[in-house]
């Protein structure tokens, strides 16, 4: 069923606890933990507790959800102090965009300069 925890999910996995991860924050609906590769010196991952493959699934089928992530990752911006200097909330879709986990998840990056257009 949609939402529901997929066995041979990682991010699944953090949000049960199965695989340890440094978390920032955790609310009701959502988990922000630190990336394990990170592209800066800020780099959260949040991500719903709910399984859907990508945010456009999530946004359909949970949208409550969908919103909460974008609260959560201002919130932990505002923790990590990079609301100043500006920051970037990145949700890669489709493996031809970058995305590696198939459970939606916002990548939040800060504390240094981004260009534009991305990589
Ligand atoms: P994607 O490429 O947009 O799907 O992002 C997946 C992200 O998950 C990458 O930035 C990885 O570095 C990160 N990642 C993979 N495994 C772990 C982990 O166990 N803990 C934290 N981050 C992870």
């Amino acid at each position: 069923m949609a939402g529901e925890p997929q066995a041979d999910c990682l991010f699944c996995k953090i949000v049960a606890g199965e695989v340890p991860a440094t978390i920032v924050r955790e609310t009701e609906t959502a988990v922000a933990f630190r990336d394990i590769n990170p592209q800066a010196p800020t780099h959260v991952l949040v991500i719903p507790k709910v399984h859907f493959p990508d945010a456009a699934s999530l946004a359909a089928g949970a949208p409550e959800v969908a919103a909460d992530i974008l609260r959560v990752a201002g919130e932990v911006a505002e923790k990590e102090d990079v609301t100043g200097s500006g920051y970037r909330i990145v949700f890669n879709t489709g493996a031809g965009a970058g995305q590696t986990v198939f459970h939606a998840h916002a990548h939040l990056l800060g504390g240094r300069g981004f260009n534009w257009p991305p990589g």
